[in-house]
């Protein structure tokens, strides 16, 4: 693919240190992308707020305090920077910098990097991690994607489609994982898996009320990032059959997902993409979503899981009824096919390469 390896500087959301959780999906799509960008012969160097807990990456760690997150906020809200600001505290890292590198690619869903692109002599690359939440976000977005043609990427087009007045074309890089690192499993046990950040735009308590009228427990993993919103679920449904594992490392929670019978997936926003779908599809198992984002993209109705009724616990619940219908070989060979981490960097490689005029 490319003719001449490219200087990579990445620059982490900065809404909590790579490896704790606190970014969601984008901490894996950067660790997939910088993995495979240094296995083809690329320098990168990733800037994250300090606290990390990866150990094998080229990391840079930042001191600050991190930014509020972006679903946590109304969409006519300002823009908002805490005091000694780790983000601001990252770009001015990169500006320091910026000479030793050809590309700066940007993964926060914030205000500020887009801002300060023009003022970059080195060329800046974003991936919009997110559907539209913010107005002014949405603004500088689609401001720097007329003013630097090509350097804005989404995961996939009912993400970008949330941005009413995006006009240019952008870049598609849709997510991908090493799949040698799921394992198969054919034969699961009576269970259901649901996976992400527990916080309202994820809507669990859909996933809950599936358990409790199924009957089938429900394994619950991931990171609380509304411990309120986690405590109502809790006195809810105090009698659902759910299990709450804590935030897992992907060995671990791929050792749990692969023996369940289907993931859920039960987002109330425009999940952008869906890292967790690939991920229970790497080993074998079904995914039952809501239609709606990234999910749809991703998922063969009838084939690798079923696309259902948004918000609609009775379509998830028939879903999971009619799963004797699906062959678990397909859900892992559709991976391999089109979310592979070779998948992933060819897709990264070429948005690289259309920047840097390779
Ligand atoms: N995840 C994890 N451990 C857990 C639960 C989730 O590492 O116990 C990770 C999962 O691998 C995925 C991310 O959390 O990469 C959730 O990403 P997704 O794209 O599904 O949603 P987002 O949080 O970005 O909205």
């Amino acid at each position: 693919m490319t003719t001449k390896p490219h200087k990579l500087l990445f620059i982490s959301t900065s809404v909590g240190a790579l490896g704790t959780g606190l970014g969601g999906g984008v901490e894996l799509s950067l660790r997939n992308i910088a993995q495979e960008m240094l296995r083809r012969g690329h320098k990168v160097q990733i800037v994250t707020p300090a606290g990390a807990t990866w150990n094998d990456l080229p990391l840079v760690e930042i001191p600050g305090n991190l930014q509020i997150i972006a679903q946590s906020q109304e969409r006519t809200d300002p823009i908002i920077m805490p005091e000694n600001s780790v983000l601001a505290n990252m770009w001015e890292y990169a500006r320091q910098v910026q000479t030793d590198y050809d590309l700066i690619v940007n993964f926060a869903y914030d205000w500020l990097p887009f801002y300060l692109t023009p003022f970059f002599c080195c060329p800046v690359a974003h991936l919009v991690s997110m559907g539209s939440l913010s107005d002014a976000l949405d603004k500088i977005i689609v401001q720097t994607g007329k003013n630097f043609p090509g350097t804005l990427a989404f995961h996939t087009a009912a993400q970008a489609e949330t941005f009413p007045t995006l006009t240019q074309p952008v870049f598609y890089l849709q997510s991908g994982i090493d799949v040698s690192l799921y394992e198969f499993c054919e034969s699961p046990k009576r269970q259901l898996a649901w996976l992400g950040r527990i916080s309202p735009e994820k809507g669990l308590e859909d996933g809950v009320r599936v358990a409790e009228i199924t009957g089938i427990p429900l394994k619950i993993m991931g990171k609380i990032q509304d411990a309120s919103y986690w405590q109502n679920i809790l006195q809810e449904y105090p009698n659902a059959p759910i299990e709450y594992l804590g935030f897992l490392s992907q060995r671990e929670m791929q050792k749990i997902v692969r023996e369940c019978q289907a993931l859920l997936m039960t987002h109330r926003w425009v999940e952008a993409f869906g890292n967790v779908a690939i991920e229970a599809l790497a080993c074998g198992v079904p995914v039952i979503s809501y239609r709606r984002g990234g999910p749809r993209e991703i998922i063969q109705d009838g084939k690798t899981g079923f696309l259902v009724e948004p918000d609609s616990v009775s379509g998830l619940v028939d879903g999971v009824l009619n799963l004797s219908t699906i062959n678990r070989d397909s859900c892992r060979r559709s991976v391999e096919r089109d979310f592979s981490v070779t998948a992933l960097g060819d897709r990264a490689e070429k948005w690289f390469d259309s920047i840097l005029g390779n």
